[in-house]
Formats: C-alpha cells, structure tokens, sequence
C-alpha cells in the first residue's frame, strides 16, 4: 500500500505537499470555515433551475457562441461530488415528436446552490469548457482560464470548502431552514 494522505485531503491529492499541509493545519486549528467565510462572505443568489439555465446560457452565448444552445441546466443532489468532478456534462439522446434529437444539458452539483457567486462561476466555466474539451487536458485549462482568470484559485478554494465538509463540518452558505 502506498502512503495515501489522510481521508479529508483527498480532495487536494493533486497539489504540493506543502499546500496540503497548509490545508491541514488550517483544518486541524479550526480556522479553514472562517478563512473560508472571510475571503467569500455571500452566496449568490440563483435558487431555481430556471435561474441557473439563464445564467449559464447567457455565458455560453457570451463567450462560446460556436458552441449549441444547451437545452437543460439544473441543480442535481445526486451528483456524487468526487466521482464526477464536480458537475457533470452531458450530452443525450431524446426522441421527440417520433425523431431522435440530441440534447446538451449540464448538471451542477446541488452543493453549489448554497454557494458564493466565485464557487458558481467555477463550477459553471468548468462545464461549459467541456463542450468543447472533453479531457482535463491542457487545452481543457487554458480554456477554463481564458473564461474565468482565476479559475485555478477558485477551482483551489472549492476543494477547501469540499475538505471542510468531509472533516465534518457544516455548510457554510446554506440559507437558514425555514421554521
Ligand atoms: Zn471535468
């Protein structure tokens, strides 16, 4: 077996020892969430589907205009946040009105319905990137980084957060439950 890293790291496997380290020792102390909640005080605003579909679509026609009109976007709690990055992109076959019609529709994990406006912005430049790179590849990237510049600290901080809830702890952006 080799040496694996502790459990929690597991979504910061890919970065330097020296930053994992980091990462632990601001979870170990207790500070990660507050470090978190400093830096990203406010979630955004998009609650429904409908919102999220006229957002990423508004970027899409923006930034990416050769590509085709995404037919669903949606929030999608069964998203499983390691298996499939973090989101997921995909393109499906429908038969309507007797024809097969392909659709391209793009599913957020849930997890970024309570989240600052950067974490949205992350996720949805990483999908929107995959319609037209489909590997995590160098041209993948340099897209990602020509839709949003920050998008290799942002893609960081999210996995901070991720860290943050599998150590256990609480959600940090979720609005308060309704009595
Ligand atoms: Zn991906």
């Amino acid at each position: 077996m080799t040496n694996s890293p502790p459990k929690a790291l597991k979504y910061l496997a890919a970065y330097p020892e020296t930053l994992q380290q980091q990462a632990q020792r601001l979870l170990d102390s207790g500070r990660l969430a507050s470090w978190l909640l400093d830096k990203y005080p406010q979630a955004h605003g998009l609650r429904t589907d409908g919102a999220l579909y006229r957002h990423v679509e508004a970027l899409r026609q923006e930034h990416m205009r050769q590509t085709p009109r995404l037919d669903r976007v949606l929030f999608d709690s069964k998203i499983h946040v390691v298996r499939h990055a973090l989101g997921l992109h995909t393109m499906v076959s429908r038969v309507q009105g007797g024809r097969l019609k392909a659709q391209h529709e793009i599913r957020i994990g849930a997890l970024f319905r309570d989240a600052p406006p950067p974490f949205l912005s992350m996720i949805v430049v990483h999908e929107l990137a995959h319609l037209k790179e489909r590997d995590h590849d160098r041209a993948f990237y340099r897209l990602c980084e020509h839709l949003e510049p920050d998008y290799h600290r942002l893609e960081l901080d999210v996995r901070l957060y991720l860290t943050h809830l599998e150590a256990g702890g609480e959600r940090l952006w979720a609005p308060a439950a309704s009595p």
